[in-house]
């Protein structure tokens, strides 16, 4: 059993006229419910919720003090390689676009890192393009070797790997796996992967629970909003969290809500996710998954941010670059536009003022990091 049994239930239900049918009863009665369950999940996405917004910010801010306290936990990421062998319609780094190609050096790589550490950030997460030939496990291995002297948290978000594999970054000190499975509804995901082993629509949707078996301690997904009909693309989403979560208890599943940004190219994606639409979802997850971290992205404009985070968010990118060494080196092709440009102090102060604490570093795996010690 995987979810990809769920998705093919998921998939065959009346979505023509199934948002239709939830009533403002039914969103109340998800209000009111200890735990949400599927048919709440449903109420809460559906066009019978919004007018009640208001109540379900009430809630979900309620319910994330409970769980997370007034903190919000800072991370950034750091772009190792950019070379892909895949055509995403709706990414810069898609190998048909032609750019000098890069792919930081160990030296480079402590450079990054010695940069970003100056900022107090102590988590952040690894990037590469999808290239098993350009950045393989073992350059992954060799790059997070360097930065546990400085981090006390490495997260990837590389292309999907076996459970071994994984499991052999978690040894070398990779604590957290982020994996998006970008579109769930198969048709469309097949129609925006063009070319390359993305392509292969299962190896995607399972690599999260692999991630679950190599024992990672905090594994993240997420659907990138717009590609497809939002509420059944977050429907998915959440119940792709709560089947890990019901799984591997010992793991932490977290939630990110990434909008479409602008790119090198010119896809323009078929659903709009309004900032009213983003909230909804932000909502329904936190109501849905009350024990979930959230995360929200440099994607979304300031003022957004500013708002966003009394509603559920629980980690928030700060200082961002997405560029090849983009905090320490010149010139990188960004994967695509970020909105949000504050410094981390920035970021830290605007949450401060919010009476919220920024959190640069959570925790540690048993060892220190040589550089924190
Ligand atoms: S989204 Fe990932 S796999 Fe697709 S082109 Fe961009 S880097 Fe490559």
């Amino acid at each position: 059993m995987s979810f990809y049994e769920t998705m093919a239930r998921l998939e065959q239900l009346p979505y023509g006229t199934l948002w239709s049918r939830y009533t403002a009863e039914d969103v109340k009665r998800a209000l009111r419910a200890e735990q949400v369950d599927e048919e709440g999940l449903m109420a809460l996405l559906s066009p019978a919720a919004e007018p009640y917004l208001e109540e379900m910010a009430h809630k979900a801010h309620r319910l994330t003090r409970t769980h997370f306290g007034h903190v919000m936990q800072l991370f950034t990421p750091m772009y190792l390689a950019d070379f892909c062998v895949n055509h995403c319609t709706y990414c810069s780094f898609s190998s048909i676009y032609d750019f000098p190609r890069k792919k930081l050096t160990l030296e480079e790589v402590a450079r990054e890192a010695e940069t970003i550490a100056a900022t107090g950030l102590r988590h952040i997460l690894i990037l590469t393009g999808e290239s098993r030939r350009d950045s393989p496990a073992g350059y992954v291995r060799d790059c997070v070797n360097v930065l546990r002297r400085y981090f006390s948290s490495v997260s990837i978000e590389v292309n999907p790997l076996s459970t071994a594999e994984y499991a052999e970054l978690r040894e070398a000190g990779v604590d957290g796996l982020t994996l998006y499975q970008e579109v769930y509804h198969q048709e469309t995901y097949r129609a925006l992967h063009v070319k390359g082993p993305k392509r292969v629509y299962r190896n995607r949707l399972d690599a999260p629970e692999r991630g679950c078996q190599a024992g990672f301690r905090s594994v993240n997904i997420g659907a990138l909003l717009g590609m497809y009909e939002w509420r059944q693309e977050a429907l998915a989403t959440a119940l792709h969290a709560r089947y890990l979560q019901d799984k591997y208890p010992e793991c932490e599943i977290g939630l990110s809500i990434p909008r479409f940004r602008p790119y090198l190219g010119e896809f323009n994606p078929a659903s709009d996710v309004t900032d009213r639409a983003l909230v909804q979802i932000i909502l329904a997850y936190r109501l849905f998954l009350p024990r979930s971290g959230i995360s929200l992205s440099t994607r979304e404009p300031a003022a957004l941010r500013d708002h966003l985070v009394q509603l559920g968010i629980t980690k928030m990118s700060a200082g961002v670059s997405t560029e090849v060494g983009g905090h320490s080196l010149e010139g990188g092709t960004p994967q695509f536009e970020i909105s949000d440009n504050r410094s981390v102090a920035e970021i830290a102060e605007m949450l401060r003022s919010q009476g919220l604490q920024p959190v640069f570093k959570d925790w540690d795996i048993l060892s220190e990091p040589l550089g924190l010690r």
